[in-house]
């Protein structure tokens, strides 16, 4: 088993309720490990409505390509649709890191190669993991978060 850290955001319709389908989906009943929600905003310039975001901690089995695949197909599920890069969605799931696990092909690049840039990544991956981020990482983070609350209490 390996764990693996994945990043959902949601900014279309109920957030809350495609965050936690996205979970249920990408946890598929094994151990898994979930971040408060943060309240982001977008990046990449598309005006489009703030993000909620977390991060999930899974225990897996399968490889780094199944997980993408199982990512595709929580995000599918969702209904959503893809007009134009980084524009707005029912649901994204990000694979940010993998213990152990360095991948780079056309598909997939683990770690996730702009983790590093991204607060709404970097926040709930330290309540998870603070030896992945630590306060120097932090420091180099941008965009401004703001925690909502554990997923159960948005519902
Ligand atoms: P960003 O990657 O900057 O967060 P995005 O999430 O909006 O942008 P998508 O349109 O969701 O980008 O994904 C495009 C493709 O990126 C996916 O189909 C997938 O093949 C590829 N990809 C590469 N590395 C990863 C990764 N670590 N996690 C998820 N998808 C990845
Ligand atoms: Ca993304
Ligand atoms: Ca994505």
């Amino acid at each position: 088993m390996t764990r693996a850290y994945l990043s959902l955001g949601s900014n279309v319709g109920d957030r809350a309720h495609h965050l936690t389908r996205g979970v249920a989906l990408m946890s598929a009943g094994e151990a898994a490990r979930v971040s408060r929600v943060y309240q982001s905003a977008p990046v990449g310039g598309v005006a489009q409505a703030d993000f909620w975001n977390l991060v999930l901690e899974v225990e897996t089995a399968v490889t780094p390509a199944e997980l993408l695949a199982r990512a595709h197909a929580a995000e599918t599920a969702a209904r959503r649709t893809r007009e134009v890069r980084w524009g707005p969605r029912t649901l994204d799931v990000d694979i940010v890191w993998i213990d152990g696990v360095v991948h780079d092909d056309a598909q997939l690049t683990v770690p996730h190669p702009r983790m590093f840039e991204r607060n709404f990544v970097l926040v709930p991956l330290r309540e998870l993991r603070a030896d992945l981020v630590d306060d120097d990482a932090l420091a180099r983070g941008e965009g401004l978060v703001r925690v909502l609350g554990t997923l159960e209490s948005l519902q």
